[in-house]
């Protein structure tokens, strides 16, 4: 998780924040914070901005959830290893992308994952047996997934496939809440899912600050980073996971092996887009910490930061002359 620091700046006078937290949609806390007038008719403009983005995310949460047995999600799961199944435009279009991060992360990525995460459930201290991980693991590849622009329809290549957008889904919605505030012509805004959060515009002048925390100490912040005009999103060992004999057990899956990933503790990739953020953040967990900057270092409008094993911290080069001039001052 980030935190934001508050930044003390002397605001202009008629003008405040509004902010709403709401919880349980697409299983995390959904925050909206945006800059208004301070009149009554902005300020109600505001919450009924406020409004349209936490009902955007609901729409997304009933779309593409697979804890939701009626979710166009689960529909695909219950039905594409037999025939294809038609689909939205919005889930076309989602699933074309995660597609795309696959093929960006060299498979690292991989929606498909959930053959085999499906049996994980980390709440109740739940694995599969190695036995179960082996017979299930050749599901998970996502060129078993087989879209069909002509007909917008999804379907598997093979039995056991199963597809969760867990990994995407939230910085997906973060960008439509996002798109809904511009279009409402906000011009300093933040919306955060869980791990993944985006910007419009800066803080007055300032930019806003976001804070690393430390892996296992969730009230300290490793270091900072300024942003503007951007999305970030964190994933870490120690969102969602149990300890077993000396093992962590974590959200996070590599598609290789059916097992928690585990090269680093945790990654915060930042770009203009929360899609773009979520798609990248879980790669350095499957690949490890070089072979994740080496991808990262070759997108242009993509930054990195990661702490590995050792609790070192590592930077793409876009990062490193401003933050890190020193890695072994960085280095803690
Ligand atoms: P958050 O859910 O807080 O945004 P992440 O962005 O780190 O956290 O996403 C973790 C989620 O990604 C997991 O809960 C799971 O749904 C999904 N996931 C796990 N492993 C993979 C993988 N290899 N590729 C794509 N998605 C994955
Ligand atoms: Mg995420």
């Amino acid at each position: 998780m980030l935190c934001l620091c508050a930044l003390s700046i002397a605001a202009p006078v008629h003008a405040a924040w509004l902010s709403r937290a709401v919880d349980g949609i697409m299983g995390t806390r959904i925050f909206v914070e945006l800059w208004s007038e301070d009149d009554e008719q902005s300020k109600q403009r505001g919450e009924q901005a406020i409004d349209a983005v936490m009902d955007e995310m609901r729409h997304i949460d009933e779309t593409m959830s697979v804890y939701k047995p009626t979710s166009e999600v689960s529909r695909v799961n219950d039905l594409a290893a037999r025939q294809p199944v038609r689909i939205s435009q919005e889930l076309f279009g989602l699933l074309t992308t995660a597609l795309e991060y696959s093929r960006i992360t060299e498979g690292a990525f991989d929606i498909t994952y959930a053959s085999v995460g499906y049996m994980y459930d980390f709440r109740e201290r739940k694995r599969p047996t190695e036995e179960q991980i082996q017979s299930a693991l050749p599901a998970i590849n996502y060129r078993h997934v087989l879209l069909d622009a002509a007909t917008s329809s999804v379907r598997f290549s093979q039995p056991g496939v199963r597809i969760d957008l867990g990994g995407i889904a939230k910085g997906f919605s973060v960008d439509r809440g996002i798109d809904i505030l511009l279009s409402r012509g906000y011009k300093h805004a933040l919306v955060n899912a869980g791990g993944d959060s985006r910007v419009i515009g800066d803080r007055f002048g300032k930019p806003w600050i976001i804070g690393i925390r430390h892996p296992d100490h969730p009230d300290q912040i490793i270091t900072r980073v300024p942003l503007t005009d951007s999305a970030f999103s964190t994933s870490g060992d120690y969102e969602r996971y149990f300890d077993e004999g000396g093992v962590r057990y974590h959200h996070i899956i590599d598609p290789h092996t059916g097992h928690s990933a585990s090269k680093v503790r945790s990654a915060t990739v930042i770009a203009p887009t929360a899609t773009r953020t979520d798609g990248l953040s879980k790669t350095a967990f499957v690949l490890g910490p070089e072979e994740a900057l080496r991808i990262y270092n070759g997108l242009p409008d993509v930054d990195a930061i990661l702490v590995a094993l050792d609790g070192r911290i590592l930077y793409t080069k876009g990062l490193e002359p401003a933050t890190a001039k020193d890695p072994a001052a960085a280095a803690h």
